[in-house]
């Protein structure tokens, strides 16, 4: 069995995103906007860590902070940025305040700044199979896979969740890469029994330690996505690793999995989302 280092491989995507911004040849660095409205103490701490990671890369960032917004006072600024020569991001923190139209909100962005690929426009050319960009967490899933050639083509993949930022653009990079897919959500009947039939099995559904070890197919690969805290506060996945993972031949932790990488897929994101626009 095999532990998947999602901290080295995020710290890979990282260097390629440096290298490539340092010989880019542009006149300025990319530059990219987050907007956050309210007060979440979790969306600030992810915002720093996205501010942090952009800065070590030679991204710049701006947070664009509100305390409180409109739901026309914030479409309005994130039209200013569309307009903007200068940004090449823009990102809307999730969760938005429940007063909010978030789905409105994200659908406001230029498609071509929108690094975390939750437009409608770049869903929908995911699932036709076109150029786009790609949600971070699933793009930084394939990638994951890919560092350590496990195969796609004709295996059955299961993933667990079908939320519109992790589980269907997950479904949609698979089928894209020739995998045989099941979607389960809450409503699926004998989850366990659609588990077991996984040679890749993708878990996003945010219940700590829900997928026990009769779930697991023997030899199976498990990508855990969930954050969450176990009884003693500390994180977890969505996954009962400890017996989980004598199962598996390849499994991701929490943390040091998928975490990283979703926001080392950002970088990428924003540094190609400024050179599609100047070549
Ligand atoms: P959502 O709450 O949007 O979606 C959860 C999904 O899980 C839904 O489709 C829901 O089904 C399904 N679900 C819930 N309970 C069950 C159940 N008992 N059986 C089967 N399916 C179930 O969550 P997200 O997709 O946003 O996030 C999922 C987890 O991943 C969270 O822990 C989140 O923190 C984490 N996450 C981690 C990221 C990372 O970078 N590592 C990035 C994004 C998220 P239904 O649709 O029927 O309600």
């Amino acid at each position: 069995m095999v532990i998947i280092d999602g901290r080295a491989v995020a710290q890979k995507v990282r260097n390629e995103a440096k290298q490539a911004i340092q010989e880019n040849g542009f006149w300025r660095s990319p530059r990219l906007v987050i907007f956050r409205v309210g007060d979440n103490s979790a969306s600030a701490t992810y915002v720093r860590n996205k501010t942090k990671a952009s800065q070590e890369v030679g991204i710049e960032v701006e947070d664009a902070y509100l305390t409180t917004c409109t739901q026309e006072s914030l479409e309005s600024s994130i039209e200013n940025m569309n307009y903007d020569e200068t940004v090449d991001g823009i990102l809307v923190q999730l969760p938005l305040p429940a007063y909010l139209d978030s789905n409105k909100v994200l659908n406001s962005i230029d498609p071509e700044k929108d690094v975390d690929g939750f437009t409608d426009i770049n869903m929908g050319r995911l699932f036709a199979g076109k150029e786009c960009t790609v949600a971070c967490t699933p793009a930084g899933i394939m990638r994951l896979l890919d560092e350590y050639n496990i195969e796609i083509e004709g295996k059955k993949v299961v993933i667990v969740g079908r939320s519109n930022i992790v589980g269907k653009p997950m479904a949609a990079l698979m089928l894209n890469r020739n995998a045989t897919v099941t979607i389960c959500h809450s409503k699926t009947k004998n989850l366990k029994e659609e588990c077991l039939q996984a040679d890749i099995l993708i878990v996003a559904i945010g219940k700590p330690k829900f997928i026990t070890a009769d779930m697991i197919k023997e030899g199976a690969v498990v990508v855990d996505v969930g954050i969450n805290r176990d009884e003693n506060n500390k994180l977890c996945g969505d996954v009962d690793f400890e017996n989980v993972a004598p199962r598996c031949s390849f499994i991701t932790p929490v943390p040091g999995g998928v975490g990283p990488m979703t926001v080392a897929m950002l970088m990428k994101n924003t540094y190609e989302a400024m050179k599609k626009r100047y070549e």
